[in-house]
């Protein structure tokens, strides 16, 4: 395997399309690395460009300006290796309804001019657990099952890395949970992820580091623990034994009384928990129950896109 610290690495990238005579910037100076190994995601709400970003790296779309190396190996002067080193599942589930995974896998294989001793078909559909449907027709399997058979296909030639757009969009509860497991388990094996995703809920729970793209343009980039740390408010809620009044200390943390509840917010940046609990204390305030809540990725992505 080649030596190279980024994965991917996109500089000064620009896409501009063209619709009804209108100039559409899909792309702005758009900057990246991506460290190898790692899980990163690409969050921002439908028509920020994370496709296009994509659909550079397979060559699918033409860039107008800036340099893309994928894995080391820049794609303008080498897309054919470039392509080698990456495996890309599309958004949509677009799947010969007329072919068995088994077929689609050694089709795809064959494309790649993987030699047959060297294919990994049966191993592939362990993974993904298609086995037991290796020789049924594609149009009659799951959504779940054909989400999988497209990241099995683009498995077929071992890229160093996976790239997965919009992997969950309109996929059902329980198939989210295992297409995260799936994307965790094929990371921890050694292959770098890139994702991209329009759902919070979804970066935070699968990716390392974030970038938020909005309008084309990259707002910010960080590890997801730094991003959840730029907001700082956290809420804390009391179940009170007995009645009381709130205690006029606590007035700069916004209290809130509702029967034996008493909700607090503070800034965990200036304020320790256990000073709000020893003002309780110190007023002869007991509880019963206590339960904080720290701030999500969502709160976070409000903050950034109000602010751009
Ligand atoms: P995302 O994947 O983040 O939802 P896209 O990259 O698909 O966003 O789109 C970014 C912008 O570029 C959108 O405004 C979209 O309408 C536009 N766009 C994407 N592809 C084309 C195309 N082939 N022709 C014209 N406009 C396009
Ligand atoms: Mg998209």
């Amino acid at each position: 395997m080649s030596d190279y610290k980024y994965s991917i690495e996109a500089k000064n990238v620009n896409k501009i399309f063209y619709k009804n005579s209108k100039e559409i910037c899909a792309l702005k100076d758009f900057n990246i690395q991506i460290q190898k190994g790692t899980i990163h995601g690409l969050l921002g709400p439908n028509g920020a460009g994370k496709s296009t970003f994509i659909n550079i790296l397979g060559s699918l779309v033409k860039k107008n300006s800036g340099k893309v190396c994928i894995c080391g190996i820049d794609i303008d002067t080498n897309s054919k290796l470039s392509k080698f080193k990456i495996g890309i599942v599309p958004q949509e589930l677009n799947i010969d309804p007329f072919f068995t995974p088994a077929e689609l896998l050694e089709l795809q294989a064959g494309l790649y001019g993987i030699p047959k001793k060297k294919r990994r078909t049966e191993e592939i559909l362990d993974n993904l657990k298609l086995s037991d449907q290796r020789n049924a027709y594609a149009r009659t399997l799951s959504g779940g099952m054909r989400r999988r058979l497209l990241i099995a296909k683009a498995l077929v030639h071992s890229p160093e890395m996976l790239i997965l757009d919009e992997p969950t969009a309109g996929v059902d509860i329980d198939i989210r949970t295992s297409v995260w497991n799936y994307i965790k388990e094929i990371n921890s094996k050694g292959t770098t992820i890139c994702l991209t995703t329009h759902y919070l809920e979804e970066a935070e729970n699968l990716c390392d580091r974030i970038s938020i793209i909005n309008f084309g343009r990259k707002i910010i980039e960080d590890s997801k623990i730094n991003l959840l740390n730029i907001i700082s408010i956290k809420t804390v809620c009391f179940i009170i034994e007995g009645d009381f009044i709130i205690p006029n200390d606590l007035e700069e943390f916004q209290p809130k009384k509702d029967g034996k509840k008493l909700t607090i917010t503070y800034d965990k940046k200036t304020t320790n928990l256990k000073n709000i609990i020893d003002i309780l204390a110190k007023r002869k305030i007991n509880f019963q129950e206590i339960n904080t809540y720290e701030s999500d990725l969502e709160d976070v992505f409000l903050k950034l896109i109000k602010k751009n």
